[in-house]
């Protein structure tokens, strides 16, 4: 059977604001979200749909100016979250929304700036801008929802797999040692570094505002339910299953030093806000310390 793609309405901005009245307006977060394009794509159950609840709460809580934040996003599941969300947002290749994403902020340092994307493009295809993005301290805040597999592409491992899981492509076990993100993020050189889970999205909206009130490289992981990809095999239940999981395991253990914060798994997790401190940024150090001789070499 053929399928013929239906041609697209062309873009009318007289009729857009009649478009946001008609689709919008049924819930408070509505208009951080596109007229149309919700039902998103993602599984009964995954824990997108809370991560990207919480970032838009957050932005309402900090009263972030819409047309002042930019969200870039990779590929997989969580990067599709950059199409569902009402500003501008660059859905990019893989592994490079850091890239992206520094490139805009040197371009236009008064945006606010946040990459929204997974652990498999972050750490693995992206793992190399991502420790060269804190190292810099590049003014940017990245939240990672970690699921622990490549759900989109069907449930291969990755970087954060923890050991014995299955997945597609280990389905005899994981031998590898997986990342400890947060430990990573605070090696590299981020100035903020915390971990929550989807069930904990009060602290997340929390964490958050504290990123939008500080410059510098910000890193927040959010450990989410993949019931589809890596739930399955691994016995884990559903997403609701994997909630209360994360109900009764998690550990609150703020300002602690992430280097021993590793999660098996089945449990514990220790979450919390492991580091804030104060770094001047790229930007800040390029003006004082670079621009300041171009303009007066003397
Ligand atoms: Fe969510 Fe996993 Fe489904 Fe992707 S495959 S939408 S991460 S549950």
């Amino acid at each position: 059977m053929r399928y013929r793609l239906e041609t697209p309405e062309p873009f009318r901005p007289e009729t857009m604001q009649e478009k946001i009245d008609s689709t919008h307006g049924l819930h408070p977060s509505d208009r951080y979200l596109k007229p149309g394009r919700i039902p998103h794509i993602w599984c009964p159950g995954c824990g997108l749909g809370i991560a990207l609840s919480a970032f838009v709460k957050s932005l309402d809580a900090a009263a972030v100016p819409i047309d002042r934040c930019t969200v870039v996003s990779g590929i997989g599941c969580t990067g599709r979250a950059a199409g569902y969300l009402d500003l501008d947002t660059y859905h990019t290749t893989h592994g490079r929304a850091i890239p992206f994403a520094t490139g805009l902020k040197l371009a236009r340092p008064e945006l606010e700036v946040v990459v929204f994307s997974g652990d498999g493009d972050l750490f693995a295809i992206g793992g190399n801008h991502l420790i060269h993005g804190a190292r810099r301290n590049m003014d940017l805040t990245v939240i990672c929802v970690n699921n622990f597999n490549y759900g989109m592409t069907g449930g291969q491992a990755g970087p954060t797999t923890h050991r014995s899981a299955r997945t597609t492509t280990t389905p005899y076990g994981n031998c590898e040692y997986p990342f400890n993100l947060a430990h990573l993020a605070y090696a590299s050189g981020a100035v903020y570094v915390a971990r929550w889970t989807t069930f904990h999205a009060r602290y997340l909206i929390e964490s958050l505002k504290r990123c939008f009130s500080k410059r510098g490289f910000k890193f927040v992981e959010v450990i989410a339910p993949c019931p589809t990809g890596y739930g399955r095999p691994n016995k884990l239940g559903s997403g609701l299953d994997q909630m209360k999981f994360y109900r009764d395991n998690s550990i609150i253990s703020h300002h602690v030093p992430p280097t021993d914060e590793a999660m098996g798994l089945k449990g514990p997790l220790i979450i919390g806000e492991f580091v804030d401190r104060e770094k001047p940024t790229f930007g800040e150090r390029y003006r004082e310390e670079v621009l300041s001789r171009f303009e007066d070499p003397d």
